[in-house]
């Protein structure tokens, strides 16, 4: 807490890959509204705005630094080598941790509307730890990113992962949830899964998603895919329990066709299966080769937190 004059220290957590393009805009958007709120009494004169550079290859760095050397309010962490928006964010929060009494993340494109600051700090001083900025429609975003992303938080409901519908990683933490945050060690971060397991009273801001301005989307259907697929591994075991359903399933199933193949031999024309045979082949080895894969996947994310490696480098710090 800031001494002078009672109000919270507020650090805006910013993660980018390869943003040179918007940078300066952010800056100005950024610097406005911090300017504003202090104005307002809000938060101290000490806070600040963090970009986190997840090892872009561009500019993006350069443009942090001269940032900087004009304005102290601007703060930067770099990491050696791209470890993804997860990553860049927890770093963030972490390095902001022992600064601040409240941090509040968002992309560096500031496709989350900026003014959702004012109402997130207001539910702090309600006494929410964790306040959750919710997407309330999604006009700006494309059919095929509406369609897949909420699918993907209707799927991860499905299959037993506490998630906040529609929320993203837009949210403002308090120092105290911070601090549980930190106990969470595991390398495969998927923070929307984790921060609603560590209780708090917590609440929910609406806010209008709008569209990119400048650069790119740095999540391709890859990157999502992928992403969502350590969402669902990192938070439920039910697909280990659906490959055990499905394999009752399938014993039940060998049964009714083995009494069929009794009964075509019985007849005297075993031949005729041959289409049958096919198929079954087929289906039966895909099934079962997917399976594998699903118990693999877990197998590997088992050997990978084992490992207990770093999840990123710094490698430069700009702050004073
Ligand atoms: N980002 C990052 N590392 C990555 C990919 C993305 O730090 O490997 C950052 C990116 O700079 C942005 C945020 O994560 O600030 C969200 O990415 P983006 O806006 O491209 O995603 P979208 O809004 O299209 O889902
Ligand atoms: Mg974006």
């Amino acid at each position: 807490m800031d001494e002078n004059n009672n109000v919270p220290i507020l650090y805006l957590i910013l993660p980018c890959f390869n943003e040179e393009e918007i940078l300066l805009k952010t800056t100005e958007e950024t610097d406005k509204k911090i300017n504003q709120l202090i104005e307002q009494d809000k938060i101290s004169n000490l806070s600040r705005v963090l970009y986190v550079d997840d090892g872009s290859i561009d500019n993006t760095w350069n443009i942090i630094e001269d940032i900087h050397s004009q304005n102290k309010r601007f703060c930067g962490l770099k990491f050696s080598k791209n470890k993804g928006h997860q990553n860049a964010l927890f770093a963030g929060l972490m390095f902001a941790k022992d600064k601040s009494d409240i941090t509040i993340s968002m992309d560096a494109d500031l496709q989350d509307d900026l003014d959702v600051i004012d109402e997130m700090i207001n539910e702090y001083g309600k006494g929410s730890q964790i306040v959750y900025g919710i997407r309330s429609s999604r006009q700006s975003d494309s059919f095929f990113k509406k369609f897949t992303a909420e699918n993907f938080y209707r799927f991860m409901a499905f299959l037993g992962v506490e998630i906040v519908f529609n929320h993203a990683d837009c949210r403002l933490m308090s120092k105290k949830s911070l601090n549980a945050l930190e106990e969470y060690e595991e390398v495969n971060l998927f923070l929307r899964g984790i921060v609603p397991q560590l209780g708090f009273k917590t609440s929910n801001v609406y806010y209008e998603r709008n569209k990119r301005e400048l650069g790119q989307s740095k999540y391709p259907f890859k990157k999502m895919v992928k992403f969502a697929f350590e969402g669902i591994t990192s938070f439920s075991i039910r697909p280990l329990k659906m490959i055990t359903s499905l394999g009752f399933i399938m014993a039940i199933f060998s049964f009714i066709v083995m009494v069929y193949a009794l009964i075509v031999k019985i007849l005297g024309s075993a031949v005729s299966g041959w289409t049958f045979i096919i198929i079954s082949i087929w289906l039966v080895s895909g099934i079962q080769m997917l399976s594998i894969g699903i118990l693999g996947e877990y197998v590997g994310k088992m050997y990978i937190e084992t490992k207990k490696r770093p999840r990123y480098i710094i490698e430069k710090e700009l702050f004073d």
